[in-house]
């Protein structure tokens, strides 16, 4: 097989209008670039990353005048653009598009839009932070199909590539699609993709940032990357969905994803955790901290753990446990092992055990000097949280678990911190839900 390597692309742009085509309907191609068939021995390693000069005003154009981006082009100005052959296809993150040229030449020229409007999705998306601690492979296959189904119905066309779209997932949010592939995947392994990694993507722009700054260019951090990038989509994406001919993309940009995380209970409980023979100083080792999907491992997303340090002991923990029709008698067992499991681990002064359907069916305080046991549970009617938020306020304590499938109404975010136990990953998490939500722990 010839190699063909691209050289010149990164130093000479060719002026704007020459050798790249402007107007829509011609080549989308790498054509810039020189092609040599056979390299050269003696010459230096070419940078296999290289800023896409010629296809910057190709892309500006279409941004222009294709009505399926309108209202991006302030948008898409703060975007930078590469051609990368460290990369399989294309990807992109923090204000970065990556096209790998062979791919790109070997698709045709209507799909090159499609990849161009699919990448600038994942940056409005914010996927990449969205992403954080997730499965990652997995978390892109979501991001994929929300994307691609809704480009689809934009008219998108998916030629020369075998994209992640299956209309079973029509209509569902990224987050409902990932905790679906998580629940299936010993059934139905995730397909090994060709991506990149976030890690990967990262790497290639601290690079970049570092060539800008060595060529004399402006010295960023990563860190300063992601916070301009951020802002250009709040401040240059917002228009968009709203226009006629994107009435199909619109996708919540804002609501963080909630995942239901796998962690231990010392790992849900970290910053409460109190080493009793230390005199209170905290001497647990810190958990690992890998990602989702490599065993029980605790999922840290930035943001949604907010870093405020660790807490003093609790001093009152409610435990509240959803006895609704649903609840089976394993289920039952898995709270009553879990709350023994918790008051082990953390000893709050007063751990408050509640039962709830639509309303508190039982309710029993244990003290730090008592042992937890004799409690029953039935399983009662339907589900409803008010009482429980009622009761909290009453009680004042710091914290609650709540129990349960989720199949209920969630009140607004109270001023206590809440933890969310479930017992499947199959259940529904509400998008934007407050709190984190594990799956019950293994013990
Ligand atoms: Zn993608």
């Amino acid at each position: 097989m010839t190699q063909v390597i691209m050289v010149g692309a990164s130093t000479t742009p060719p002026p704007p209008g020459q050798g790249i085509p402007l107007a829509p309907g011609v080549v989308l191609g790498v054509s810039g670039a020189v092609q040599i068939s056979a390299p050269d021995p003696t010459a230096p390693t070419p940078n296999p990353t290289f800023e896409a000069h010629n296809l910057r005003p190709l892309v500006e154009a279409i941004f222009r005048t294709d009505p399926r981006f309108v209202g991006l082009s302030k948008f898409i100005v703060n975007v930078r653009i590469f051609w990368s052959f460290e990369i399989p296809t294309a990807c992109a993150g923090h204000g970065f598009i990556f096209f790998n040229p062979d791919f790109w030449d070997s698709i045709p020229e209507e799909t090159r839009k499609t990849v161009l409007a699919h990448e600038v999705w994942h940056l409005i998306l914010k996927h990449l932070q969205r992403g954080e601690g997730c499965d990652p492979s997995i978390h892109n296959e979501a991001c994929d199909h929300v994307i691609n189904l809704s480009l689809e119905k934009d008219g998108f066309t998916f030629e020369g590539t075998s994209p992640f779209k299956d209309p079973i997932h029509l209509g569902k949010s990224t987050e409902k699609i990932y905790n679906e592939i998580w629940e299936d995947r010993e059934k139905n392994p995730p397909k090994p993709q060709p991506g990149a990694s976030k890690e990967q993507i990262e790497q290639m722009i601290k690079d970049i940032l570092g060539q800008d700054a060595a060529s004399g260019g402006p010295s960023k951090t990563l860190q300063q990357q992601k916070d301009e990038a951020e802002a250009n989509v709040d401040e240059n994406a917002q228009g968009i969905g709203s226009t006629p001919g994107q009435a199909n993309i619109k996708l919540d940009r804002t609501k963080k994803l909630v995942l239901i995380q796998r962690a231990t209970y010392q790992q849900i409980f970290e910053e409460y955790l109190t080493d009793p023979l230390s005199g209170g100083k905290r001497t647990f080792m810190r958990p690992s901290r890998r990602s989702h999907g490599q065993g029980p491992t605790k999922l840290i997303t930035p943001g949604r753990f907010p870093k405020r340090g660790r807490k003093n002991r609790l001093t009152h923990l409610v435990y509240a446990l959803d006895v609704s029709g649903s609840i089976t008698a394993k289920q039952a067992q898995q709270f009553h092992d879990s709350v023994r499991t918790i008051k082990d681990l953390l000893n709050p002064e007063l751990l408050t055990v509640l039962l709830f359907d639509t309303r508190i069916v039982f309710e029993k305080t244990f003290t730090d000097k008592e042992k937890y046991g004799n409690i029953n549970v039935h399983a009662g009617g339907g589900t409803d949280l008010k009482d429980v938020y009622k009761r909290m306020r009453v009680l004042g304590a710091e914290a609650m678990v709540i129990f349960t499938d989720l199949c209920v109404q969630i009140p607004p975010q109270p001023e206590w911190e809440t933890i969310w136990i479930v017992p499947s990953m199959g259940c529904h998490v509400p998008v934007g839900l407050y709190g984190n939500v594990y799956l019950i722990p293994q013990l």
